[in-house]
């Protein structure tokens, strides 16, 4: 499996590392702007990722700002929101306005309350079928 985690804080980033890195490969990026360079070049590649723990609130590009160019770039390539990459966004506080955008709008898979709780993040790694 492929994981790429995005998160402004360098605590985060090793914290969702540790949670994650048994499961497979982890990269990181420190704000959406990066994880959209990261996302397109793995897919061009063709590796892409399996799952984007996306932070929302990041300077440069924020994380629904990113979703949304993610969706669309897959869109572009003719991939199905079913086939496209899992998206978990993660923020301490959600409005339900930040709900609707990330679901309706920017078409994410899940969500999580900061602090991530371990159990939480392996439950849906089990429902995606990428923990063994
Ligand atoms: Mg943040």
């Amino acid at each position: 499996m492929k994981f790429l985690i995005v998160d402004d804080n360098y605590n985060n980033r090793i914290l969702l590392q540790k949670m994650l890195s048994q499961y497979g490969d982890c990269d990181m990026a420190i704000d959406g702007k990066e994880a959209v360079d990261a996302f397109k070049m793995a897919m061009d590649d063709g590796q892409p990722y399996n799952l984007i723990c996306l932070d929302i609130m990041m300077p440069e590009m924020n994380g629904q700002e990113a979703l949304k160019v993610i969706r669309e770039y897959e869109r572009s390539k003719g991939i199905e929101k079913d086939n496209g990459v899992k998206i978990i966004m993660a923020t301490a506080l959600y409005t339900p306005q930040d709900l609707i955008e990330a679901f309706f709008n920017g078409g994410c898979n899940d969500y999580l309350t900061k602090p991530i709780k371990r159990a939480e993040l392996l439950a849906l790694l089990e429902r995606y079928g990428f923990k063994a």
